[in-house]
Order: C-alpha cells, then sequence, then structure tokens
C-alpha cells in the first residue's frame, strides 16, 4: 500500500491512495501523531477508519516522513558506475581507497533538509554553484534493532520512499567529511509518499532521474554494490536503528558531475526522479 501526508484545505492529513493513485483515502489519525513523524505513525496503527476520501489533484503533498527524529542515513558510492564516474571527477575525498568501497561510506544528511516533492531546492549562489542531484531509494525501518543480521534485515523494514541526496560538489569534496556538503538547506527532497515493503522488489526495481526532461540515471537496485540487508547490517553494528529511521541507498552512475564538463544545477532546473512501485519526486531549483 502506498501512503502519504498532505495538505488539503489547510488541514494537514494522513491517508492512503486509492484507485491507481487518484484518490486518497484520509486515516482517523491525530495530527499530533503525524505531524513529524508521517507515515512512521502507522507503524503502532494497524487499520485505522476511513474518515474521508479526497481527489489527488486538490492536494498538496509533504515529504512522507515530514521530519526525521535522527539524521538521514545515507550511503555513498554504492553503485559501481557512479563509483568510477565520481572517482574520475576529483571532487572524491575519499577517492584515495580506490573507486569502489570494500565497506559501505555513511554519512548523514540533517533532518531539516528533507522537503516535499513539488517544493524547490534552494541554490544559495554566495555559497556553492556546484550543486548535483542525486536519485535514491529510500528505506525506513519500522522494526529497531541492534547488530542486525543480513538474514533478518528485511524484517526490520517498514517500507520504502524515494530521496534526493543534492550535494554541493565543491563542499562534499574541501570538507574530508559530507556532511556540509550533503545537508545545505532544503538538501533532502522526500516522497512523494511512501509504499510498505511488500510493494518493492530490491532485485529488480529501477531507478530514474530526468533533468529538464534529459534522462540523466536510469539504473536498478539490482546493481546495489552493498545490497539493502548489507547496509541495515553495516549501520546497525553497534548502533541502535529506530523506528523512523531512513536510509538513503546510494545512487546510480549519471549524477551531473560525471559530465565532461559537469552538469550542476541551475536556477529553473526541473529534477524529477522515478522509481518503479513508488512514484515520481520532482522538486524545481530556485535561486535564493
Ligand atoms: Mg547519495
Amino acid at each position: 500500500m502506498k501512503f502519504a501526508v498532505f495538505n488539503h484545505k489547510g488541514k494537514k492529513h494522513l491517508g492512503r491512495l486509492v484507485d491507481s493513485e487518484t484518490f486518497l483515502e484520509c486515516l482517523d489519525i491525530p495530527e499530533s501523531a503525524f505531524e513529524q513523524d508521517g507515515v512512521v505513525s502507522l507503524i503502532n496503527r494497524p487499520s485505522p477508519n476511513v474518515t474521508e476520501k479526497i481527489s489527488v489533484s486538490e492536494v498538496e503533498f509533504l515529504a512522507p516522513v515530514p521530519r526525521p527524529r535522527r539524521n538521514v542515513f545515507c550511503v555513498g558510492k554504492n553503485y559501481y558506475a557512479h563509483a568510477e564516474e565520481f572517482a574520475a571527477s576529483g571532487f572524491d575525498s575519499s577517492a584515495a581507497k580506490g573507486a569502489v568501497p570494500e565497506a559501505p561510506i555513511v554519512f548523514s544528511k540533517l533532518p531539516e533538509t528533507v522537503e516535499p516533492t513539488g517544493t524547490s531546492i534552494k541554490l544559495d549562489t554566495t555559497v556553492t554553484n556546484t550543486v548535483d542531484y542525486e536519485a535514491e531509494l529510500a528505506v525506513i525501518i519500522g522494526t529497531p534493532g541492534k547488530n542486525i543480521s543480513r538474514e533478518n534485515a528485511l524484517s526490520h523494514i517498514w517500507g520504502y520512499t524515494i530521496v534526493n541526496d543534492v550535494t554541493s560538489r565543491d563542499l562534499q569534496g574541501h570538507h574530508s567529511q559530507w556532511l556540509i556538503g550533503k545537508s545545505q538547506d532544503s538538501f533532502c527532497p522526500m516522497g512523494p509518499w511512501a509504499v510498505t515493503a511488500d510493494e518493492i522488489d530490491l532485485a529488480d526495481t529501477s531507478v530514474k532521474c530526468w533533468v529538464n526532461g534529459e534522462l540523466r540515471q536510469d539504473s536498478n537496485t539490482g546493481l546495489l554494490i552493498f545490497d539493502v540487508p548489507t547496509i541495515i547490517a553495516a549501520i546497525s553494528n553497534g548502533i541502535t536503528l529506530k523506528v523512523g529511521d531512513v536510509i538513503a541507498t546510494g545512487t546510480p552512475a549519471g549524477v551531473g558531475i560525471g559530465f565532461k564538463p559537469p552538469k550542476y544545477l541551475a536556477a529553473g532546473d526541473i529534477v524529477k526522479i522515478e522509481i518503479d512501485g513508488i512514484g515520481t519526486l520532482e522538486n524545481p531549483v530556485e535561486e535564493i
């Protein structure tokens, strides 16, 4: 099933998409319960009542997890072709260890970076002119755990969404740690909604990204270097994963830095990411 957080006539709702994603059934959950956590608030409410049915055309979507309670975990260089293009770009402060990592590279983005579909990626040209897009499948944790084995990892997943791991390449390269380059305000578009785990085949789900209609990224989760169970096992190795944690699993080849010359984002650009079985996350770029 697909669940969304949205505004309708000035009121926030948590709802379920029905009728081929043309309508939303609003669920009887108080706003105070989902305002921050979004779809995560469903985890201990298995069958809320439906209060009303609203056309998707009348709503404004919010991020499915509007404000994660912790930083968004992210995996770097997790598709072979992207690891090669990034190492060749000259911005890779981890390149000395080789293009393809021996263990998952894990960094994070601040919770305040999360934005819904439709809102703009803010381009502050006094800070950076090398802003790039990264289409990624993101995992939403539903069952907490520590030292989770690969074998048990999938049972800890509630569902999935799409994340655009927007990145300032010069800041990423300038600081050996990636947090600043990855956590500029508005740098984590998420959505348009979330799907339950049963909707996604991790071995074969396409991930695509267009900028202004030009297909830039076209890959498949079956090509991840470290698959989702391996990622969950690695992050939970001594760190307790909590309900509502979000993990972005890495981006395929075709980011702006991979082109010669690079194709960085500019004001007026439209970034559209589509993941099979989830939907489409679309955000314009706006100079501030
Ligand atoms: Mg990324």
